[in-house]
């Protein structure tokens, strides 16, 4: 039969080759045995047992889609970056997400949010791996492992443990802020499309003349903030646990693309040593008061991805990717991170991830970069070692402008960040309960906290979070305390 006849094309394998059954293997009479000569079932039983990738290890949960980014506002005096050009509309990559949970885990747990952005600039990719919060749990990566083993899942029983993660908050104040955010509404937002995106860390941004300022990035949800109560995320993740995932890709589907307006808040560079807090730790805001938003254009979400796999389990977000007038500061979470995302890509998916489709950048690949698993593109180079004399690509330093950097000297320590005027664990967690709250949210803060202290967090812990209520705020803490004691 030709194939116009048969209304649908023929299967192949995966070498193209056309396959005589999708049913049946071969077999010497219909009770068998299998013949080895069917190299198609051994295929498909081959290809399925390899269809994993590992799960990442935080965020393994998320949904994503492609857009564009639009600059409406002229930051060329902070920052000469090519994406943030006046005019400019770069094509752009998100991908959201929870962090505890694993890859099914329902959407609707009680999490922060992942919120990693990757612009394909004229320059190369430049990545954006924030968060739906403005600040984080830990200052110092050498917390980070330790942090998240006390989030996840307890060795012995592989269960969830809130004893583990409050005896961890309790014994590391630093989280005070992060916790207290976390506990409020916006720790489950309504969905992917209704909460905001920062960049959380601290950036050096530089400008055509050189000169250098600090930066911190918010995505303000166009969408409006809203949040789900944690009755109604219980109840949704029992029946609907892709319920964000499901509601991004619904919205773009139905034509509904969503957006976010970025405004960044920006810090001249000397006024750092001085400033009332320490401005490279992560967690703290810089108060709007003290840097207000500026305006610098818009993202907008509004293509699904043809494929769930291809495009977002193997997106590969990484902080290190920094375009020229974009930099690092010394915020120690950020360090590390530039570090640890790459090497993360490398073991997860290998080391030539960044040719799949949505890792590989828009502009020409110029790197000595060789061989290795898996790798389909050729290289661009005359010779695979530079220098070369056969005309091969070269680093041009003039062209880059003057390398973005902060200015370092000093002993090598082991210690905090140096502490500034206002720089303490309970202030700004103490300013987000009594400023920010009205007396609505607070009593859901109560109930939040109260709810999940009441499962399974043992006495001596129970003791060190009442403390640690009261000292981010006295009648909060007094609150929790009277609610899980049951006064
Ligand atoms: P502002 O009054 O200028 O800002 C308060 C901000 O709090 C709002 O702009 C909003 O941020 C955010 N907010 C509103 N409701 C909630 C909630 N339920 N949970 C968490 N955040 C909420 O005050 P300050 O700048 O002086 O900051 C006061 C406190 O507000 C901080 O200690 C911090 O906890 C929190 N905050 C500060 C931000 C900052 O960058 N300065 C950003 C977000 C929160 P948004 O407009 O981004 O939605």
């Amino acid at each position: 039969m030709t194939e116009s006849a048969r209304k649908v094309p023929y299967t192949t394998d995966n070498v193209g080759i056309p396959v005589e059954s999708d049913e049946h293997s071969l077999t010497v009479s219909p009770d068998g045995p299998i013949l080895l000569h069917d190299h198609y079932v051994i295929e498909k039983m081959a290809q399925f047992n390899r269809e994993r990738v590992p799960e990442r290890v935080v965020h393994a949960k998320g949904a994503g889609a492609y857009g564009f980014f639009e600059v409406t506002q002229d930051v060329t005096q902070y920052t000469k970056a090519v994406v943030f050009k006046p005019g400019t509309r770069t094509d752009m990559l998100a991908r959201f997400s929870t962090v505890a949970g694993e890859s099914g885990s329902p959407d609707t747990w009680r999490d922060p949010r992942g919120f990693a952005l990757k612009f394909y600039t004229e320059l190369g990719n430049y990545d954006m791996v924030g968060n739906n919060t403005p600040i984080f749990f830990i200052r110092d990566p050498q917390k980070f492992s330790d942090f998240i083993h006390s989030q996840k899942r307890h060795p012995a029983s592989g269960l969830r443990n809130n004893d583990m993660q409050w005896d961890f908050w309790t014994l590391s104040p630093e989280t005070a802020h992060q916790v207290t955010w976390l506990m409020g509404d916006r720790g489950i937002p309504k969905s992917y499309r209704f909460m905001n995106g920062y960049s959380s860390h601290t950036y050096l941004w530089v400008n055509e003349g050189g000169e250098r300022f600090w930066v911190r990035y918010h995505f303000k949800t166009d969408q409006g903030v809203d949040f789900f109560t944690q009755a109604e995320a219980d109840e949704l993740a029992g029946h609907d646990a892709d319920r964000h995932r499901r509601d991004l890709y619904e919205a773009i589907e139905a034509g509904d693309a969503p957006s976010w307006t970025l405004k960044v808040q920006v810090m001249p560079f000397d006024d750092a040593p001085d400033y009332r807090f320490n401005p490279f730790d992560l967690t703290k805001v810089w108060p709007h008061g003290d840097y207000p938003l500026i305006e610098v254009g818009r993202m907008t979400l509004n293509q699904n991805p043809e494929d769930y796999f291809v495009h977002i389990e193997q997106a590969a977000f990484e902080p290190s990717n920094l375009i020229p007038g974009i930099g690092p500061s010394p915020d120690k979470m950020l360090l590390g991170r530039l570090f640890s995302y790459p090497d993360t890509h490398r073991y997860r998916i290998g080391p030539n991830y960044t040719q799949l489709p949505p890792n590989r950048a828009r502009t020409e690949i110029r790197s000595y970069a060789k061989d290795g698993p898996m790798r389909y593109e050729r290289s661009n180079t005359a010779m695979p070692y530079a220098p070369n004399s056969y005309g091969g690509p070269a680093a041009d330093v003039a062209a880059y402008g003057k390398p973005a950097g902060w200015y370092s000297a000093g002993e090598m320590v082991r210690q905090a960040y140096t502490l500034h005027a206002e720089d303490d664990d309970w202030g700004q967690a103490g300013t987000l309960v009594r400023k920010v709250l009205d007396d609505a949210a607070r009593e859901r803060l109560v109930s939040n906290v109260s709810g999940h202290l009441k499962q399974g967090v043992s006495r001596p812990v129970l003791e060190r979070a009442f403390t640690y209520w009261r000292n981010i705020d006295q009648d909060v803490g007094d609150r929790i305390a009277k609610q899980v004691n049951g006064g």
